[in-house]
């Protein structure tokens, strides 16, 4: 029988479909497509770097399997990442520097080469939260009338809080409303090698040219020229050309333009002409309105209290929580669990980075031992009393616990700081807080609590 590519692949997943957990289907096969047959292969897109390797690592039998059944004879199957429209792929930014765009259009020189952007870096995806609201504002608006406001316009904040994001969004409206406008995207690593290759090969002439035709000039991380005086005296050039024809800039950073170290005063003062917005990290309910967004525009469901869970652990940035939902999903699907907020926190254990657990940002044994005694409503230094009625001892078991939990503490200290009990008693309440936190889900949400209520400001 005779197939193409889509048609033997839909009969592929079929029978995938039936030999997996929904879930598992969804999160790695439901977003591939076929994209031709030969006689030997079979090549098949997927949404990510990630979604290759874990469908080659973990399907690959079951469909090489599948193809064989369907048609008789093996057939390899090959998978190829797109990256775009992924479902919570971290995106790989395609870099497109004008040198790559000159080339790409090498042949059709008159015509104005497609900007290189990634498509899902749009507005429309982009959560608007307290954190990031003036630079939303100032990118719709520099978007909408690119040259004539804010120009340049400076974006600085920490890693992975949406401004190369922003900095799509922009040229993608642009390239919307008018596909003429020459756009460059071109992160400052890259002009920078850019500058010395064509210092090498004698085409200055070139170099300027091409950035200076530009109608929308977008650089990224402009943190990395700092010390490299040649290439912030070629930008400082390229700059003021385009400043003077009323092209707009974009410029990100991860800091204010004056706390570059080694950027010339010069450059600092022009990036202040314009506007200069920061993006600050989001807060929990940005983060979670990021992650509904998210998983309406993936087509992938959590139950609110995973969300509540995943916000609130993963505080430092955008990027985090991204990387945190596809860990989550992994680790499901890997272990065949459903996922609940226990799973997500053994799967999500350690990878918050420096992001610390609910409970540690402001832990230290005394607010522990505070916290915990407000909640059981008992008097804190009783915690350390001999007394070992159970209104004391569950509280006194919980602040051992979180002591160790969140700071880690060796278990002979953590007996001083109870009025000098021996390390033993100490093993057996934080085992008891375990078995709680295992079986008891009002218990378990009680301890949740009291690690958000650790974090608290006064
Ligand atoms: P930066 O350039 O600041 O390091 P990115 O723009 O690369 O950060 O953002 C990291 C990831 O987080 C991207 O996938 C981006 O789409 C996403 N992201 C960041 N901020 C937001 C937001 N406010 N709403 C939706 N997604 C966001
Ligand atoms: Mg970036």
């Amino acid at each position: 029988m005779e197939f193409t590519a889509e048609e033997l692949w839909a009969r592929v997943l079929e029978m995938m479909r039936g030999q997996l957990q929904e879930q598992t289907y969804r999160t790695w096969l439901s977003g591939t497509v076929a994209q031709s047959l030969t006689e030997s292969e079979i090549l098949i897109e997927v949404p990510s770097d990630f979604h290759v390797e874990w469908i080659e690592g973990r399907f690959g039998g079951l469909l090489s399997e599948a193809l064989q059944q369907l048609l008789g004879r093996p057939l390899e199957v090959t998978f190829r990442s797109t990256e775009e429209a992924s479902p919570l792929a971290i995106p790989a930014i395609e870099v497109v520097s004008p040198t790559v765009a000159a080339a790409r259009s090498a042949g059709a020189a008159a015509s104005v080469p497609r900007p290189s952007l990634n498509e899902r870096y749009v507005f429309d995806r982009f959560v608007v939260g307290n954190n990031n609201e003036l630079a939303a504002a100032a990118c719709r608006a520099v978007a909408e009338s690119p040259g004539r406001v804010y120009n340049p316009l400076f974006l600085y904040g920490g890693v992975g809080l949406g401004k190369t994001h922003l900095m799509h969004a922009i040229g993608n409206t642009i390239h919307g409303n008018d596909p003429t406008r020459r756009i460059a995207y071109v992160p400052a690593e890259e002009f920078t090698n850019d500058l010395v290759a064509c210092i090498q090969a004698g085409t200055m002439a070139e170099f300027r040219r091409r950035y200076r035709q530009m109608d929308l000039l977008l650089v990224d991380d402009i943190q990395f020229l700092k010390g490299k005086e040649a290439t912030q005296e070629e930008f400082f050039h390229t700059f003021n050309a385009l400043h003077d024809a009323r092209k707009q800039i974009v410029v990100t950073s991860d800091c204010p333009p004056k706390d570059i170290p080694g950027l010339a005063a010069r450059l600092v003062s022009r990036f202040e002409w314009g506007l200069v917005a920061d993006i600050k990290p989001p807060d929990y309910e940005t983060r979670l309105a990021i992650l509904l967004k998210q998983g309406v525009d993936d087509h992938l469901t959590l139950e609110p209290d995973v969300l509540d869970f995943i916000a609130r652990s993963c505080t430092s940035s955008v990027r985090e929580l991204e990387g945190a939902v596809i860990k989550l999903l992994a680790y499901s699907s890997l272990t065949n669990q459903e996922i609940t907020v226990e799973l997500a926190r053994t799967a999500l254990k350690g990878t918050f980075g420096s992001t610390p657990p609910p409970g540690a940002a402001r832990s230290s044994p005394e607010r522990i031992r505070e916290v915990v005694a407000r909640r059981f409503d008992v008097r804190e230094e009783a915690l350390s009393s001999k007394r070992r009625t159970r209104d004391l001892t569950v509280p006194r078991q919980v602040a051992m616990y979180l002591i160790k939990d969140l700071l880690d503490y060796s278990l002979v200290q953590i007996g001083n700081l109870f009025g000098g009990r021996d390390h033993s008693t100490v093993i057996h309440s934080i085992r008891k807080v375990e078995e709680a936190l295992a079986t008891d889900d009002e218990f378990f949400q009680m301890l949740e609590d009291i690690r958000h209520e650790i974090d608290r400001p006064e």
